[in-house]
Parts: structure tokens; sequence; C-alpha cells
């Protein structure tokens, strides 16, 4: 099956109040403008340049979502037209974001990223830290960033109970943080959980962005392209 048979599949999967990220990291452009063409606009990337590069060459009315983890020092290849960032864990990127988004005249939404895997090899805030973040004197400060939500990365495991409990933690914080910091604010709204190998169980634990590569795209080649 294609590309395009791939994605096809998978939207008529995906419920509409579920936006569908179509994750095109180290895939050529020729391959995310076969999805363009058939219609799908929404693609993540986890790579600041190669976002950049891939945003410089591509129609201008595809939406970018940046789902990597993000070093301070390269929010400015992104800045200027990124659509969301799912990948914020600490105080200071979110405070580098929000000069760029200054610097860039807009406002640069946002989701905070939990550890719900608990493994080393994955970065994220914990419910309390986040807590802390958003409670901060200096977050009140930056007016050029919006915080629409939550993003957690499963972990990596065939058990999908563990990975439903994972899920079901993510909403729960979300849950706890509208109720304590966002309550007025309709904007908090956004649940990032799921990806090619569990995106359905994220999807009946209530998420409302799933970000899917290889299923659409094909396995990825690291070797071949870095
Ligand atoms: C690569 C990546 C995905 C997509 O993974 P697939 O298993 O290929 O669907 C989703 N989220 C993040 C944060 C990623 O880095």
């Amino acid at each position: 099956m294609g590309i395009v048979d791939n994605i096809k599949l998978i939207r008529e999967e995906i419920p509409q109040n579920v936006k569908l990220i179509a994750v095109s990291k180290t895939k050529p452009v020729e391959d995310i403008l076969e999805v363009y063409n058939f219609g799908h606009k929404v693609f993540g990337e986890n790579k600041p340049q190669e976002l950049r590069d891939k945003e410089a060459v591509m129609p201008k009315d595809i939406e970018w979502h940046f789902i990597g983890h993000l070093q301070t020092n390269k929010v400015k290849y992104i800045a200027p037209f990124v659509s969301l960032i799912h990948s914020v864990d600490s105080l200071k990127l979110l405070s580098e974001i929000n000069k760029e988004a200054i610097k860039n005249e807009r406002i640069i939404d946002c989701l905070i990223q939990i550890d719900i895997a608990h493994e080393e090899t994955k970065f994220g805030l914990s419910e309390n830290q986040a807590r802390e973040l958003l409670s901060s004197e200096e977050f009140h400060t930056m007016k050029n960033i919006r915080i629409c939500g939550l993003m957690g990365i499963g972990s990596i495991t065939d058990d999908n109970k563990k990975t439903r409990s994972e899920f079901k933690e993510l909403k729960s914080i979300f849950l706890s943080l509208k109720q304590a910091f966002f309550l007025t604010q309709e904007s908090f709204s956004e649940i990032s959980m799921g990806m090619s190998s569990d995106y359905s169980l994220a999807i009946e634990e209530g998420s409302t962005m799933v970000r899917v590569g290889s299923s659409i795209f094909g396995s990825r080649n690291y070797l071949k392209l870095q």
C-alpha cells in the first residue's frame, strides 16, 4: 500500500474531533507533497532545522507542529511559522519561545509535555513540576505564548494495559490542571497522545490529537539520512 492509501485508512478510523498529525520526520518533501496533494495539511516534525528547511520549500497553507525535544537556542528556527509546539518541558524553554514570539509579533500555541512513561530516555514534567511552572510569577508575565493543553508519549511496550494506564494518567492530569489553572480558558483543551502503535487506545482514553508517522509514511531509515 502507498502513503495515500495509508492515510486514507487512518483518517477513516479517526473520529472527526481528533486531529491527525502526519509525522513526516526524516521523510523527503516528495512524500509530504503526496499527502498534501491528497488533501491533508497537518504535519509534525521533531528537528528544528529539518522543519525550517521543509517549511521553506512547502506550500504555505500547511499547519506545522513541532513534536520533538526543543533546545532553547533552536526556537528561532521555527518561531516564525510553527502552529503548535507540543514539547514544552521547562520554564526556560517557554520563556525563550515567548521572546521569539514577541520578535515575530505573534502568539505561539504550546502544550506542556508530561512524563507519563517514566523512562529515563523520555522528556517531560511531572504533574507537580507542571504546577510549579504554571504557578510561577515568570509564567504570568509571558504574554506571547498560549498553553493549549498537554502532550505525553506512552512507553514502548506491547502491554496495552500499561499504555492505557499512562493515557488515563495524562487525561487525569489534564483535568486537574484545567481545574486549577485554566477553568475560564477554553483554549486549554488539547491532549496530544497516541502514535502509530497506540493511537486507537489513546483516542479511547480521550486524546484530541494523534501523532502518526510510520503507519502513514512507512518505517524510518535514520542511517540513510544522517
Ligand atoms: C516520531 C514521533 C511520533 C510518530 O511515531 P510513529 O511511531 O512513527 O507513529 C510521534 N510523536 C513523537 C513525539 C515522535 O517523536
